[in-house]
């Protein structure tokens, strides 16, 4: 593995637009922070709305030639994307976690992830047919054709730095468009990397361009004003996505929304208690609890809350907490400071509402934004800790009797991303899987993303799909030829 200061002082800190490395045309740039010290990593290009601008035109130029690109060549352009990222897995792996924080291991995890979407959509881009047939009346033929929708911009988020590119440009480069990645101000170096390896492996200057910047709004907006931007796919939270389907509403912009989540973990008393506590340790612990699918409010029968909230506590007591490039270490930091006083803040509020601290319970001292491993009981379900993202490593428990209060205390969110379900009752995983309002139900599991399935949300967690068969279609446009005169 490369060492940190000959890997920092090896990867691109500029703007990427239109092939060719570029410091911001004000000059500016602005610091990467090491969420384990608090310390500044690197510096990068600090985009302005004229970078930006510059994107786009690059973008817009690379486009028609990009669509009109064999789709064998764009995939295994892909392909090659593919490849290369796993070639470099251990300096993509020490980059995300040194600018983002969670351990090796999760980040060698998300390499893998973040790559499969090139390989999966690299295998889809060969497949893009559409339809042909005689109209009900025999007199008129119907061909359905699907076309690139253009240019797009991907907003992406700082927790899943590799993967959420990968997400977004996978399909859209798959479909023909060319894209502007404007990657979260907290951890762009990933994504700065990708787009150097994906320009080293031959896709066209222009095709990928990014944008790093302290003013995202600024950045963004003349974008999303311009009519030559066709699409918009945005992950981050649902505020802000707010702001950007009223942004993107003018031009009547095609959008693609992963928003926020709020997920229930229910485990019934018929569950293998064992399996749920292994899967409560993955859907709440994986990547610092910071992922739109954390378990965020555990719904656990009254006969068993108490032996699942004994073995889940001792589980997670014995993570190792620590800069996540430390050997052994398991449990990295919170990204920044907001994010530990909005974590401390929640616990304190479920406390004082009665629930009791199992294990943690206060942040940790020192250098860095840590918070050890909490899981809370008797937990109210109105305290704030079950109502809002808590987006850190804290399982917060409360108890039900009956199913029909386990579904009526799962589907009482605005939110509706994914639910987790633990019981051993055929019949009552397929109720439960019916009734639960989520885009994603993931049953006696505790991890279900998977480039190959339709990743997202419904409520306020979001609009469209990523991965699976559905996510090429958001870069599609469906067109509809009618012949007549036979
Ligand atoms: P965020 O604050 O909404 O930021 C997401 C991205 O939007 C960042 O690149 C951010 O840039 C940018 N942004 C912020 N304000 C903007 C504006 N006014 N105009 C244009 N862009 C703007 O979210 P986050 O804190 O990075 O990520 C955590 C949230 O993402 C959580 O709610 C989580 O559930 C959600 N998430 C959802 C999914 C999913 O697939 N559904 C996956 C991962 C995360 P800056 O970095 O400069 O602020």
């Amino acid at each position: 593995m490369t060492a940190i200061p000959e890997l920092l002082g090896s990867i691109p800190t500029g703007c990427f637009i239109d092939g060719q490395w570029r410091e911001a045309n004000s000059g500016a740039r602005f610091d990467v922070e090491n969420p384990a010290t608090g310390e500044a990593l690197v510096s990068v290009a600090d985009a302005t709305p004229e970078d930006g601008m510059a994107a786009l035109d690059a973008a817009v130029a690379a486009q028609e030639s990009w669509a009109a690109t064999p789709p064998r060549q764009r995939a295994e352009l892909l392909r090659a994307g593919f490849e290369a990222i796993h070639a470099r897995a251990d300096d993509f792996a020490l980059l995300m976690t040194l600018e983002m924080g969670k351990s090796l291991a999760e980040s060698k995890g998300e390499v893998a992830y973040g790559a499969e979407f090139l390989r999966w959509f690299a295998e889809q881009t060969c497949r893009l047919h559409g339809g042909y047939g005689a109209a009900p009346d025999g007199k008129q033929r119907i061909l359905v054709m699907k076309r690139p929708v253009g240019p797009c911009l991907l907003i992406t988020p700082w927790n899943f730095p590799l993967a959420m590119a990968t997400r977004k440009a996978g399909p859209a480069l798959a479909a023909g468009c060319a894209v502007v990645i404007k990657p979260a101000q907290g951890t762009p170096l990933t994504t700065l990397l990708f787009a150097q390896v994906m320009a080293e492996v031959g896709v066209p200057a222009g095709v990928i361009n990014v944008v790093p910047t302290t003013s995202a709004g600024a950045v963004t907006g003349p974008l999303l004003a311009d009519s030559r931007l066709r699409k918009m796919s945005f992950t981050g939270s649902t505020e802000v996505g707010r702001k950007l389907l009223a942004a993107a509403a003018p031009n009547i912009l095609r959008t693609s929304m992963e928003l926020g989540g709020n997920a229930p973990f229910v485990v019934f008393a018929d569950a293998d208690i064992d399996a749920a506590v292994d899967g409560a340790m993955a859907a709440k612990f994986r990547n610092i609890g910071q992922a739109c699918t954390a378990a965020n409010r555990f719904i656990v029968h009254e006969d068993i809350a108490a032996e699942f909230t004994a073995a889940l506590a001792a589980k997670a007591a014995a993570q190792q907490v620590g800069p996540g490039y430390e050997p052994g270490v398991t449990l990295g930091p919170l990204i920044n400071d907001d994010a530990l006083q909005h974590v401390t803040e929640l616990v304190a509020d479920a406390q004082q509402r009665g629930a009791n601290v199992a294990t943690g319970g206060a942040a940790m001292t020192g250098k860095g934004y840590f918070f050890p491993p909490t899981v809370l009981g008797g937990v109210d379900p109105q305290a704030r800790v079950m109502r809002e993202e808590i987006f850190g490593p804290v399982a917060a428990i409360t108890t039900f009797k009956t199913e029909e209060e386990a579904v009526a205390l799962a589907n009482d969110c605005d939110f509706g991303l994914i639910s987790y379900c633990f019981t051993s009752d055929v019949a009552r995983s397929v109720r439960m899987m019916e009734r639960i309002e989520s885009g994603m139900i993931a049953i006696n599991s505790g991890v279900i993303s998977n480039p190959a399935a339709p990743f997202g949300g419904v409520k306020q967690s979001g609009l469209g799909r990523e991965g699976g068969d559905e996510g090429i279609e958001e870069y599609l446009e469906t067109v509809y030829v009618g012949i007549g005169g036979l």
